[in-house]
Formats: C-alpha cells, sequence, structure tokens
C-alpha cells in the first residue's frame, strides 16, 4: 500500500499562509481513502496527478478546517458528482453529527449521497471495505475528536491526529509499523491540545513503530522539521523523518520513502 502526503502544514497560521500544503493524507490500498482533507485537498490530488473521483472513504477526525475543508467536495468527487450513492464517509461526532458550535463538516445535501455514514468513538472499531479501523483517544479542543489506526494487510498505519499528550497515549499505537503523528512545534515549546518534539520522544520511548513520520507542522516548525526528526530518531532509535508536501511512502515488505516534491 502507498502513503501519499497532500499535505505536511498544520494549525492556522500554516494553514492561512499555505507556507506548507493542507491537503491531508491519502491511504491508497485496495480501496483508496482520504484522510483529514485540509483546505486544497482537492487541488493537491490534481496536481499529484490522483483521480479524486477513485476515492472510497473520506476520514475527518475533527471539526478543525484544517482538517475538513475539502470534505464536501471530496464527498462530490467520491459520489461521482453526487449522481450515485456510493462511499463511506467516518468522522469524530462533531464532525458527522455536529457538536454545540462546530460541525457538523457535510451539508445534508453532500450527507445524503454517501452510502455510509459513520460517527467515530474512540475505542470504537469499524469495518470499511474489509479494512479494520479503530478510533484512539485524544485530547484536543475539539473534545470529540479520535485518532486513527487502519489495518491494511501490508501492517498497521496508525495517526494521532491533533492531540495533547496524556498518560497512555501510546497504547493505541502499540501495533503501528508506521506512526505518524502531528507534532505543531518543535522542542519543548508545548501550546494546549498539540504535541511538541519533547512528547514524540516521549511516545516514542514506549512504542517502537518501524517509521515515525512527523506531520502537520505548525510555523515555528516549518524551517526546522527535517533537524527536529533528526533529534527525535537519534534519542528514541526509532526511524523517524519529516513528512514533505507530495511524498510518498511506499509499504510493503519493506517500507520505501519516494520524495515528489513539485
Ligand atoms: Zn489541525
Amino acid at each position: 500500500m502507498e502513503i501519499i502526503f497532500l499535505g505536511s502544514g498544520g494549525g492556522r497560521w500554516t494553514t492561512l499562509t499555505q507556507k506548507l500544503r493542507t491537503g491531508g493524507i491519502r491511504f491508497h490500498a485496495e480501496k483508496q481513502v482520504h484522510l483529514d482533507p485540509g483546505p486544497g485537498a482537492i487541488v493537491n490530488l490534481a496536481q499529484a496527478g490522483i483521480s479524486a473521483l477513485r476515492t472510497d472513504a473520506v476520514f475527518v477526525t475533527h471539526s478543525h478546517p484544517d482538517h475538513y475543508n475539502d470534505a464536501e467536495i471530496l464527498v462530490e468527487a467520491m459520489t461521482r458528482g453526487m449522481r450515485t450513492t456510493r462511499g463511506t464517509f467516518a468522522g469524530s461526532r462533531s464532525a458527522v453529527e455536529g457538536v454545540k458550535d462546530i460541525g457538523p463538516v457535510l451539508s445534508q445535501y453532500h450527507a445524503s449521497k454517501v452510502a455510509r455514514l459513520v460517527t467515530l468513538e474512540p475505542g470504537m472499531r469499524v469495518s470499511v471495505d474489509g479494512l479494520s479501523i479503530k478510533a484512539l483517544p485524544t485530547k484536543h479542543s475539539d473534545p470529540t475528536n479520535v485518532g486513527l489506526s487502519f489495518a491494511f494487510e501490508e501492517g498497521v498505519i496508525a495517526y494521532t491526529s491533533d492531540t495533547e499528550y496524556f498518560p497512555g497515549i501510546e497504547e493505541g499505537y502499540a501495533e503501528a509499523r508506521v506512526l505518524i503523528i502531528n507534532v505543531i512545534r518543535p522542542s519543548n515549546r508545548r501550546i494546549p491540545w498539540h504535541l511538541c518534539t519533547e512528547d514524540v520522544i516521549k511516545i516514542l520511548h514506549e512504542v517502537k513503530p518501524e517509521l515515525a513520520i512527523l506531520n502537520h507542522f505548525g510555523m515555528t516548525m516549518i524551517d526546522i522539521a527535517d533537524r527536529e526528526a533528526e533529534h527525535v530518531a537519534k534519542k528514541t532509535g526509532v526511524k523517524t523523518i519529516a513528512a514533505k508536501d507530495f511524498m510518498r511512502i511506499v509499504v510493503g515488505e519493506d517500507i520505501k520513502l519516494l520524495r515528489e516534491v513539485q
């Protein structure tokens, strides 16, 4: 299977300036999954030469625009221009149903054409077209946010989504071959609701994926993400890289990195 980063940026200012792209992550296996389609997802798909129409499922971990902005347009693609009812839309309660003043992220019109709508609660397992997925707990300003763990044939790919560190956070990542970690700030410069590099080191002392990928960089991470990744690798012994826009990772027996910067 293949992991394609349609953006490595995150947080309000990186998103508003588009210093890094924010189109989310694709998983291409038997089915094609789009995870957290932030602003630019549809543009980045076109630039990467990927047909949005081949999307089978869209996951939105929470109701912040850097994670959901292009969800409706992805649903339009998934439903072949709203002409058929097909595909899965799965997300946090805020994303699927709406909670207080945030969400839902799809209009009733868009939701009506999705074959399966799934509200994900932490700890819950779902199967989408034979792919088993577990929703993981987080600690984020959208309290219904979920991390995700996808059990592909080639192994488990886990994604922290946005969260701050909390005791036990590592449990959800224990099986992961590849762990994608949203780390918005470097070193110990933590802000509420998010991970910084020091938190990542703590997590990777407990779990040992084959590859850790730092992702979702705020402004202070943009120029130093590679250095932060090297530092994490040195401290933990876990192979760690910083995501790049349009980076592709092929997960087979080995994990191969193809850097495609466009
Ligand atoms: Zn975010």
